[in-house]
């Protein structure tokens, strides 16, 4: 099964109208690149980032699971496609942790999102003490069942991303056997769940991508790209890490 790779980078709460450079440049350079590539951008710039840069894939970092309602500061799934989004960020353990979002919330949140018609990357991760504890594997398994949406009919749209939570923004990395490990059991997981969809399911890495680690990274073999932070918010950071998937 060759999954063609995808590269997303996720600018959390970061970037006004004079980044909006930079997602340009990256669009331009995705044009040509032998990879998917996606940027999640805060709220406020979905809009004008589609404007500028036209038919490059923009998405949310979050969606809420209802179509509408009272749920002030939040953002539906009609709403960011309205945007001109294409995709959407659920899970994020930044959300699960500041936000305490569960398991239930995130599938609640991927299911809208896929009905309607959103791509949905879907994180899932450990802490460094379950790390410590040797409990890495059968715990991000445990917790990725759970936040499964029902089913995926188009494998392409869905994509999880495996983003250890000591990893994100430290500089620390797993090594490639544990990332292997990782994504082999998270494979096994969602063929169990979805059947011959689940071996269409890009699993992406997420956790201190950067340039310099890039190519080992998307050499292990269900790596099907990365979930990109702080290297995404500069092109010379993040254009490097497209080419390495490329
Ligand atoms: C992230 O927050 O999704 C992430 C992977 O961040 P960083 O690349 O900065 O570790």
């Amino acid at each position: 099964m060759t999954r063609r790779k995808l590269v997303a980078g996720n600018w959390k709460m970061h970037g006004v109208s004079a980044d909006l450079t930079e997602v340009t440049s990256i669009a331009l350079a995705a044009e040509t690149a032998d990879a998917d590539v996606a940027l999640c951008l805060p709220a406020t710039l979905i809009e004008r980032a589609v404007r500028a840069a036209p038919g490059f894939a923009i998405g949310g970092q979050d969606v809420h699971q209802n179509e509408k309602g009272a749920h002030t500061g939040c953002i539906s799934a009609a709403m960011l496609l309205d945007a001109g989004a294409r995709l959407t960020i659920v899970g994020h353990s930044e959300r699960r942790e500041a936000q305490g979002e569960s398991d239930a919330d995130v599938k609640a949140k991927a299911e809208a999102a896929l009905a309607a018609g959103l791509s949905v990357i879907l994180c899932v991760g450990e802490s460094d003490a379950i790390r410590e504890a040797g409990k890495a594997v059968e715990t991000v398994a445990a917790q990725l069942d759970a936040s499964l949406p029902g089913s995926v009919a188009e494998a392409s749209r869905f994509s999880v991303a495996y983003e250890p939570i000591w990893a994100i923004g430290t500089g620390k990395v797993p090594s490639t056997a544990d990332i292997d490990e990782m994504h082999t059991a998270l494979r096994a997981r969602l063929v169990a769940a979805f059947g011959d969809a689940g071996s269409e399911v890009r699993i992406l890495y997420g956790g201190s991508v950067k340039a310099s680690n890039a190519v080992e990274i998307f050499a292990v073999p269900d790596v099907d790209g990365a979930l990109v932070g702080g290297a995404s918010l500069k092109a010379t950071d993040f254009l490097p890490i497209v080419e390495a998937a490329s």
